[in-house]
């Protein structure tokens, strides 16, 4: 058997000594600081910038490049701005941009993008699980702290809170080392009828959605039965645990889900 080293990452961290010790205290060596301190430090870019890669890369996972429109709703911001930024990202070396062909993250970009997820989805899973926030309560926090955090305060809080592999809502945390889950799951609203499937992610931004669903039971592992659709874009009837409900197409658009077998 080989030592398994690099599987300690869900240890608590290391307790604070309870007296100031004598000697200048070396740095607690665990293995949240040294992953931290293996990691080259990225230059630092602006909170906008973070908000743009990020937004640009919610826009490739949905398959292609991001158009500036697409960019400029997402980030609710007019689309001449959106332009000149999407330049100085390129001189950056983090977008590539062709006219007509829109815009894609280059893998420094990518990189980037995938550091300020993951800071933003450990930060909701910490503060659902160690501050007991409500999940329709922690993107907003999360919003304003990805921008603000080291990597040593994510990788501790992740720590803390047993390294989830997804945030409160379902979504993916990218590792350390920006290895994030990409599977694609279908939405809830393209289920077909009597299908059964598994709850696997919705959508964080709107906290309103997100109170509304937990009061129907709908919130990631739980199973649903598409069990009616009505025509015309009508409502859909959904088997939830023990209960039923309907609920609209634009709600169930928000909810992604898995299959299950029959
Ligand atoms: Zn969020």
């Amino acid at each position: 058997m080989t030592a398994r080293k690099g599987k300690s990452a869900a240890k608590p961290p290391a307790k604070p000594p309870a007296k100031p010790a004598a000697k200048p205290a070396a740095p607690p060596a665990d293995r949240a600081t040294d992953r931290a301190a293996e990691r080259p430090a990225p230059a630092e870019l602006t909170a906008p910038v973070e908000d743009y890669l990020k937004a640009i890369y919610g826009i490739e996972q949905g398959g292609g490049a991001a158009a500036t429109t697409d960019i400029a709703a997402k980030l609710a911001i007019a689309a001449p701005s959106v332009s000149g930024m999407v330049r100085r990202l390129a001189d950056q070396g983090l977008v590539s941009y062709e006219r007509y062909r829109g815009v894609r993250l280059t893998d420094s970009g990518r990189r980037a993008a995938l550091r300020t997820i993951r800071r933003h989805r450990v930060i909701e899973s910490y503060l659902a699980q160690a501050l007991g926030y409500p999940w329709d309560r922690v993107h907003a926090e999360a919003e304003r702290l990805e921008h603000a955090v080291s990597d040593e305060l994510v990788d501790r809080m992740a720590s803390a809170v047993g390294e989830p592999s997804t945030d409160p809502h379902g979504h993916p945390i990218p590792t350390r080392d920006g290895i994030i889950d990409e599977t694609r799951h279908r939405k809830l609203s393209d289920v077909s009828r009597g299908q059964r499937s598994r709850v696997t992610r919705v959508s964080d931004e709107d906290s309103e959605l997100l109170r509304y669903l937990a009061r129907i039971g709908i919130r990631p592992g739980v199973v649903v039965q598409l069990t009616d659709r009505a025509p015309f874009d009508g409502p859909l009837t959904l088997h939830v645990g023990k209960g039923s409900c309907q609920v609209g197409p634009a709600l169930a658009s928000r909810v992604l889900v898995e299959l299950l077998p029959d």
